[in-house]
């Protein structure tokens, strides 16, 4: 199955404007090191994991058509591009209500109701949903926002497991290390050099959760133009892969 990492970066994507950064700098001379903001797709259910606010310039050139849509949380980094799925006139979007309800909101205001049959699938913390596919969403710690989380995926045999933005204190969440383990592929943030207690992960706690969740494969993503370099992450992360925008993975 193929799974297709559309944006790697964090808010401000690398280049973030007026920034002189080592990987600012790499990424204005040359264009693959630069990250657009977090998101991803799996084509097998035509599924879109947060829409960024890079979502017109994903879908120009993933070219494939949004039928469902699942939101990790509602910063904007992560829903911001909701109102470019005004191309599609029937998608399904899963999240938790309160993150729905920014979604719905953007709908109103930019898109319209009218003419668009979109559907809203309201999810609760850590419990299993089946819509032809399986979904479980769990609470992760991310402050300032109130509610996030992150997203089991199951489509036949093959679990995703994408973290969404998170803290380091999912490593010591056991209900959901317990689920979210031996996946074929995780899909984890690794924001910066060193963890923000409840806000991100850092490089040695993401290779933590790696090493605990133990998929098939694993993918880092949402990567700050603060971190190390794409080289440097490489290197320290030897058995993983570090996300880069548009690469497409095989699980
Ligand atoms: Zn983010
Ligand atoms: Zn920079
Ligand atoms: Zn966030």
């Amino acid at each position: 199955m193929k799974i297709i990492i559309l944006g790697s970066g964090i808010y401000s994507g690398t280049p973030k404007p007026l920034c002189d950064c080592e990987n600012c700098s790499r990424a204005r001379k040359y264009p693959q090191y630069k990250r657009t903001r977090f998101s991803m797709y799996i084509p097998k259910i035509k599924a879109l994991i947060d829409p960024s606010p890079d979502l017109h310039y994903h879908l120009e050139r993933l070219n494939m058509p949004v039928k469902h849509v699942f939101i990790t949380h509602a910063h904007f980094d992560h829903i911001g591009g909701l109102p470019e799925l005004q191309i599609f006139k029937h998608i399904k979007l899963y999240a938790h209500a309160k993150t729905l309800e920014v979604a719905e909101y953007l709908q109103k205001r930019f898109v319209g109701e009218s003419r668009w049959n979109w559907e809203y699938f309201p999810l609760e913390f850590n419990r299993w949903y089946d819509f032809g596919f399986k979904v479980y969403h769990f609470k992760v710690a991310h402050q300032p926002i109130e509610v996030a989380g992150g997203f089991i995926i199951q489509i036949g045999n093959k679990k995703i497991v994408i973290t969404g933005d998170t803290g380091p204190e999912i490593l010591e969440d056991k209900k959901t290390l317990e689920e979210i383990s031996n996946a074929d592929l995780l899909v984890a943030e690794m924001t910066h050099k060193h963890s923000i207690p409840k806000t991100h992960l850092g490089v040695e706690d993401a290779i933590k959760l790696a090493q605990k969740v133990r998929a098939k494969k694993t993918v880092f993503v949402h990567i700050s133009h603060t971190n190390y370099t794409h080289e440097e992450l490489e290197e320290k992360a030897k058995e993983y892969l570090i996300a880069r925008d548009f690469m497409h993975l095989e699980i």
